[in-house]
């Protein structure tokens, strides 16, 4: 049906939010430079936005007519990200617009869910504008795929949304003190971890969690009914977008991805494509965000399924859900966008200065766990909780500084799309 062909393949509108200041405060050159050219190639309508102050985007996104628009695109580092997404979860229809593609281009200094995207993609790792040109093209390419978001509840009873990190002790510490340098880029975190070592200290707190092997019974505490937990590993959820620039008008030919060139198939039409019509959520469903249904209330104490880490003096805590921290650090080998994990790590203290320097060096190529170091441990998990004793410090949700106190956090496994390669 010819009419029906054209419809369906009209071409994506994509909002383009670009913060001038991330990184070295050269997002929106780098935009001119290497990936507007890329999209107009491509036919790629979009409409730039340019950020003027902090939750900006998050305000914009609140209260967009989504129905304009047939993905998000960010053009900063991950701060940008959480907003959106934040944004869209503020909504009274979330349910509906958490579902909108979000894409993103490495920016910023911090690029950690680009350098992921890049890493699930096969692709070999690129850093810098070799990272941006390989976002740029999957970009063009438009293959679409769930994304794992955590909720995320702090002592005021805020509640957020995160794609990438809840972090408490060192690697928190590093990433507000190396905002400084941000100008330098991505090795921001290089000089910040040095200088933090050189002052190391310990964190007290209690960590708890739920682990994945002792997953709750089902009757009673398991997910949210509306997303069943994604199958670990898999290899491609996503599906092509059905735009009219996407198979021959590749920006870069030389397919240095070695996509399998049936996901670029015109005639694709599968749920995931990204003009694909959203499902319609019943006026009776919406409320606000997904429940928690993993999670006691804060002040109460943890269910006995989950287990109570013994040690009480930490080095750092991090919870992940993408496999890189940064452009440079493979922090999580097997991780997936949709793999439903959260990988929870715990330095305990004791660990020499030269031993914490090896296990970050190591993460370069993935290989901290490999180092046999007794004061690092790993484990998958679908909730935590964090109670920090030690009075003041310092905690980030993907990297942005949220309330001190404590802090627990559950799984949604699928909730939101990211445009990947
Ligand atoms: P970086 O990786 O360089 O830190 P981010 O995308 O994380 O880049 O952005 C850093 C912070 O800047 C985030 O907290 C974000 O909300 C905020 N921000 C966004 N737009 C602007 C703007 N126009 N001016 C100042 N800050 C902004
Ligand atoms: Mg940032």
């Amino acid at each position: 049906d010819g009419v029906a062909y054209m419809e369906v393949r009209r071409p994506c509108r994509i909002m383009m939010l670009v913060n001038p200041q991330s990184g070295r405060g050269q997002a929106l050159q780098l935009f001119t430079g290497h990936i507007q050219g890329m999209l107009t190639e491509a036919s790629v309508p979009y409409t730039l936005v340019i950020t003027e102050h902090q939750n900006h985007a998050r305000e914009l996104v609140r209260k967009a007519d989504l129905s304009q628009w047939d993905a998000l695109v960010i053009m900063s580092g991950d701060g940008l990200l959480f907003e959106v997404i934040n944004g869209l979860m503020d909504r009274e229809d979330w349910q509906e617009a958490i579902q909108i593609p979000l894409g993103i281009l490495p920016g910023g200094s911090g690029n950690a869910l680009a350098a992921s995207v890049h890493h699930y993609s096969q692709s070999p790792p690129a850093w810098n504008e070799e990272l941006l040109l390989s976002c740029g093209f999957m970009l063009c390419k438009g293959l679409v795929g769930p994304l794992d978001l955590v909720s995320v509840h702090l002592a005021s009873k805020q509640r957020l949304f995160s794609f990438l990190s809840l972090a408490w002790g060192f690697v928190a510490d590093v990433d507000i003190e190396s905002e400084k340098y941000r100008h330098v880029g991505a090795i921001r975190f290089l000089m910040g971890t040095l200088v933090r070592l050189a002052s190391l200290r310990v964190y007290q707190g209690r960590l708890a969690y739920l682990p994945v092997k002792e997953a709750p019974k089902l009757s009673k505490g398991s997910f949210t009914t509306n997303h069943p937990p994604s199958t670990p590993q898999h290899p491609s959820l996503c599906s092509s977008l059905p735009c009219q620039f996407i198979p021959n008008t590749s920006p870069n030919p030389s397919s240095r991805h070695g996509t399998n060139s049936n996901h670029n198939t015109r005639t694709n039409s599968s749920n995931n494509a990204i003009t694909t019509k959203r499902p319609q959520i019943e006026s009776d469903t919406k409320t606000r965000a997904p429940v928690d249904s993993l999670l006691p209330d804060l002040e109460q104490p943890v269910p006995d399924t989950w287990t109570v880490v013994k040690e009480e003096d930490f080095v750092l805590v991090l919870a992940i859900y993408q496999s890189h921290l940064a452009e440079d650090l493979w922090t999580v080998p097997g991780a997936m966008a949709d793999d439903g994990l959260i990988h929870l790590f715990y330095v305990t203290a004791g660990i020499s200065r030269p031993a914490l320097l090896r296990l970050f060096l190591a993460m370069e190529k993935g290989g901290h766990l490999a180092c046999g170091c007794p004061h690092l441990v790993y484990e998958k998990v679908k909730a935590l909780r964090l109670e920090p004793i030690t009075p003041q410090g310092m905690i980030t949700v993907d990297g942005e500084v949220v309330e001190y106190g404590p802090v627990q956090a559950q799984i949604h496994p699928g909730i939101a799309r990211l445009m990947r390669g």
